[in-house]
């Protein structure tokens, strides 16, 4: 299977599943998760009209930017350490991974020094699994009230990273129970965050999530087949 066969093939399941719970398919951003895979496989995905891409890890972006800079809307999903921010403030669209205060705090002063406001998503750990990076759903609130009050991110949203299951609609309680958090906290009207992107759904089970109120889908082995 080509690249470009792939993602007509994941186009035509999103709309589908779009249309199963009377969704509009404008609603759903792919992005591509590209870690691991080489520049060409990224040119590809480029050239067959990919705009977003995720990585995990802050070394490939910065080894990758250079070769696409805006061409991608670059989204950072990996779990991030708070030396590596400065390297990547300057070039990612969206940090998904967001999971801790500190970390919070040290995006702002990065994006303040670069005059940018970082666009952000809080990583919740719903399934509430021990492995997981992310904050537990009750925590939820009160992170974001505190985190909306620095200057220089934007808390766009939610993002979570299900379990790996076999049958993707073991993950439906889940990505329900994502969206129920995502609702409320939108319910709040807090200053400065908008509950616009609910970031959930990989290769594995990313109908189900889009059924259940996804509006991005991070997608990496159904594009360019399994990695190393
Ligand atoms: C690797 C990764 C993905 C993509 O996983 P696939 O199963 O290959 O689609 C999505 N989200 C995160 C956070 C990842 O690390």
């Amino acid at each position: 299977m080509s690249i470009k066969s792939n993602i007509e093939e994941i186009h035509s399941k999103v709309i589908e599943a779009c249309r199963q719970v009377g969704r509009r398919q404008e609603e759903v951003t792919l992005i591509a998760v590209t870690k691991t895979k080489p520049i060409e496989a990224m040119e590809q995905a480029l050239s067959c009209g990919i705009i977003h891409v995720g990585e995990n890890k802050v070394q490939e972006i910065i080894n990758k930017y250079p070769h696409f800079e805006n061409n991608f809307k670059w989204h950072m999903i990996g779990h991030l350490q708070t030396n590596k921010i400065k390297s990547i403030i300057d070039k990612v669209e969206l940090i998904h991974s967001v999971d801790r205060m500190k970390l919070a705090q040290l995006i702002s002063l990065e994006a303040s020094k670069i005059n940018k406001v970082q666009n952000i998503l809080i990583q919740v750990n719903i399934a509430e699994e021990e492995t997981k990076f992310g904050i537990e759903k009750n925590e939820v609130e009160a992170f974001i009230k505190e985190a909306a009050q620095l200057p220089n991110i934007c808390i766009k949203g939610l993002m979570t990273v299900a379990p790996f299951v076999e049958d993707a609609e073991e993950n439906r309680p889940i990505f329900r129970e994502m969206f129920q958090v995502f609702v409320d906290i939108n319910s709040k009207n807090i200053d400065n965050v908008t509950m616009d992107v609910l970031s959930m759904g990989m290769t594995n089970d990313f109908e189900v999530a889009i059924e259940e109120g996804a509006t991005m889908v991070r997608i990496g082995t159904a594009i360019f087949g399994e990695r190393n």
